[in-house]
């Protein structure tokens, strides 16, 4: 079984490097992606558990990046596999994101400290040292301080982008972040695409060109089989990945034991889509 969206803790995930592989092999899975938010951190790690487990090891990045649909600026996760980690220009742009990211959570912090007893090292004692900072570890800070009960009841109040205490970050536009990655010898596959289009809305709302640029500008594949990629959708990406060739992947964005609902293996990908994957991407070797 093959599931290639990950999370560890040197993002917003529970478990170690270590950790998710061994409980990756546990739930069954064979080929494992590490996809941790702007960063590689975990690779290394990663790759050492899987020799000793076993299990296939396929290293990727979960890149957050922004794109532009008429005047609103929305966030959009481009999953790539396999770029070179040292390529100047993409690692430049990761270390960018995740700079932004501290100065922006702090700056949620202060915000939220106007109100409840929270402050940066609660954040700080969340965090292993080094990992991309998000709003998961603002909420674990607020569970610890009793302040909510878990992850998702944070995201559903004080943490929702709709909340006065929300502020949003930097990140590197998305054709862009697609064009490096190849640049870098990755493969882009955009992650769980469409999971934040409105409810009610129909098959001829689907924002057809912002699709068709993300494919000019060299996107390689979409992960369909994903929890929240809305139903209706999910005839539309396959037909549009046939019509341009492009790889479909599916994953389970597990993030941790009670992170999320997401279970590891609960979606997979395809063993040819994963050749597909292995035969374009020329910037790191998969541990296989
Ligand atoms: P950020 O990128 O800092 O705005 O935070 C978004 C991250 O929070 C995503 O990568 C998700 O993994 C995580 N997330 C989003 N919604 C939830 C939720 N309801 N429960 C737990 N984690 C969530
Ligand atoms: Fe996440
Ligand atoms: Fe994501
Ligand atoms: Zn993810």
């Amino acid at each position: 079984m093959i599931d290639l969206h990950a999370h560890s803790n040197q993002s917003d995930g529970k478990d170690s490097p270590a950790e998710l592989v061994r409980k990756a092999k546990a739930a069954g899975v064979t080929t494992l992606a590490i996809t941790d938010h702007d960063t590689t951190a975990g690779w290394e790690e990663a790759i050492n558990a899987a020799r000793s487990e076993r299990i296939s090891l396929v290293p990727g990045i979960e890149v957050s990046t922004r794109a532009k649909i008429g005047l609103r600026s929305i966030s959009v996760h481009i999953l790539a596999y396999l770029p070179n980690p040292d390529h100047p220009a993409l690692a430049q742009e990761l270390a960018k994101t995740r700079t932004s990211r501290i100065g922006r959570a702090k700056e949620m912090v202060s915000r939220l400290a106007a109100d409840y007893p929270i402050s940066w090292s609660d954040i700080q004692e969340q965090l292993k040292p080094g990992a991309t900072v998000g709003r998961p570890a603002l909420a674990d800070a607020l569970v610890a301080k009793g302040i909510v009960p878990n992850r998702s009841a944070a995201f559903e109040s004080i943490l929702h982008k709709s909340s006065p205490y929300y502020v949003s970050d930097y990140s590197v536009e998305t054709e862009l972040a697609i064009k490096l990655i190849r640049e870098a010898g990755g493969v882009s596959v955009m992650a769980h695409p469409l999971i934040d289009f409105p409810a009610g809305k129909s098959e001829l709302d689907l924002p057809t060109k912002h699709f068709e640029q993300m494919i000019a500008a060299g996107l390689n594949g979409f992960e369909v089989d994903h929890r929240s990629v809305p139903e209706f959708a999910k005839q539309w990406l396959r037909e549009l990945a046939l019509k341009h060739n492009l790889i479909v992947t599916g994953s389970s964005d597990y993030h941790g034991d009670g992170a999320k609902e997401n279970q590891l293996g609960e979606n997979s990908t395809d063993p040819a889509q994963l050749q597909r994957i292995l035969h374009q991407a020329w910037g790191f070797e998969a541990f296989l």
